[in-house]
């Protein structure tokens, strides 16, 4: 933004400058900082604290979601703060700027929560259950393999291959999850497998 000062202004300009200089040298800059830090343990006073991982990447930093709302009274949970977990060994509090900016991220108007289908021919999503999902995934695997798995190569030999489906997981999860997500695409054939940390 260019400003068009003229002498006038700019002295008006700088002596309002120096007046605010003046207001921190006495002190009351010091007396701001103390007041917010007086202040912060009172934002999470009252609220539950969750831990969780971060979403994003594979490093899988630790974070605590701190929520308003008592369940058990009805009412609903709302995040109003998520920061990086000190406790966690992997970030020890620490955050990226992605990690950092969490909250956006779950209060996102976009974000997805829920199964969508678009049926074929249609030109919009619609919400379904999650039994919906389950039972739909389900189907079209178990005819995709039916009708595509190679039990046997050409020279006889075993080799089980589902190669017609693709698999993605997610990478914020436990080495536990991740070794029982690997096995379960595993045991059933499938040769294309990622995971979101190296997309
Ligand atoms: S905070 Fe950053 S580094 Fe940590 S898991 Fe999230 S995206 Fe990855």
């Amino acid at each position: 933004m260019n400003l068009d000062l003229s002498r006038r202004s700019f002295l008006k300009l700088a002596g309002a400058g120096v007046a605010a200089t003046s207001v921190g040298a006495m002190g009351f800059g010091e007396a701001e900082a103390a007041e917010a830090a007086h202040v912060r343990p009172f934002k999470l006073a009252t609220t539950t604290e969750t831990r969780n991982t971060c979403p994003y990447c594979s490093v899988a930093c630790g974070v605590i979601l701190y929520s308003k709302g008592d369940l058990r009274k009805g009412e609903k949970a709302d995040i109003i703060h998520i920061e990086g977990d000190a406790d966690h060994p992997t970030n020890r509090g620490t955050l990226c700027p992605k990690g950092a900016a969490l909250k956006d991220f779950v209060k996102s108007p976009t974000r997805l929560q829920y199964p969508m289908h678009r049926k074929p021919g249609s030109d919009k999503f619609e919400r379904i259950s999650w039994d919906q999902a389950f039972d739909r995934i389900a189907r079209l695997m178990k005819d995709d393999r039916d009708a595509n798995f190679t039990a046997t190569n050409n020279a006889g030999l075993p080799v089980n291959r589902w190669s017609t489906t693709g698999m993605l997981a997610a990478s914020a999860t436990t080495n536990e999850t991740a070794w029982a997500t690997f096995k379960f695409a595993k045991s059933l054939g499938i040769v294309g497998f990622d995971n979101q940390a190296r997309v």
